[in-house]
């Protein structure tokens, strides 16, 4: 599996609330923080290295993935949630989570929010994870184009979060890796500024550094929000 990551800050931001990481070669996470100050690189940082020490502990017993990835966004949910609770300037914290684990050829992913995972299959971009947040709703029930989704006033509402609430809903999914299947992990900073076939494209491209290439032109795009990637190519 080749990886290349990268996260910028981008244009107009103060902080980047991204966090990403790749313990290759079998897990690899994007998180993209909220809250006020410094609260949303709190809690994706605190998700993310939760998320990692839980399944690192665990993974070698663990019989069902699917289950210890709903079991380590839990229980990184209830971290968050309890120091939000805590500390007053982490009330109302939270995270996205978009995440996949490698396992002899086989791919396991858990999702929350709308950070996104992409599989690049045969010349098509699928992806693979439903974006928790309002605009999603009202493109699916038809209320709004995925146009009007760009720049409606409330894209940035999640329906769903992780650390925000006592229990948190998850997505899990399963499917079988192919060879030359490349798979992309992005926070909305990379979705928002890029069309899905500029992202297509670039996963097209034979060349390496994908990530970089997808993150630079994005903030080349206006980096109006910090941008995150992560892509593996089998
Ligand atoms: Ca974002």
């Amino acid at each position: 599996m080749l990886v290349n990551a990268k996260s910028d800050i981008g244009l107009v931001r103060q902080t980047n609330e991204d966090n990403y990481v790749c313990i290759d070669p079998n897990l690899y996470i994007v998180a993209d923080g909220m809250g006020g100050h410094v609260a949303g690189e709190v809690a994706s940082n605190l998700v993310v290295e939760a998320v990692k020490n839980f399944i690192q502990e665990r993974e070698n017993k663990a019989e069902d993935v699917e289950l210890l990835l709903r079991e380590a966004i839990t229980a990184a949910n209830n971290l968050v949630y309890e120091k939000a609770r805590e500390q007053s300037e982490y009330n109302g914290m939270g995270t996205t989570i978009s995440m996949v684990y490698l396992k002899n050829k086989v791919c396991f992913w858990a999702h929350v929010g709308d950070s996104r995972i992409y599989l690049y299959r045969d010349n098509n971009l699928q992806q693979i994870t439903k974006d928790h947040s309002l605009v999603w709703d009202l493109v699916a029930n038809g209320t709004i184009t995925a146009e009007e989704a760009l720049n409606h006033p409330q894209r940035n509402l999640l329906t769903r979060a992780v650390g925000v609430d006592a229990v948190v809903n998850i997505d899990t999914g399963v499917f079988n890796l192919h060879t030359n299947d490349k798979l992309l992990l992005c926070s909305d900073g990379l979705t928002n500024m890029l069309p899905t076939e500029t992202i297509k494209n670039i996963l097209a491209t034979q060349t390496d550094g994908k990530a970089s290439m997808l993150v630079d032109a994005a903030v080349s795009a206006g980096g109006t929000d910090n941008v995150t990637a992560v892509v593996l190519e089998n």
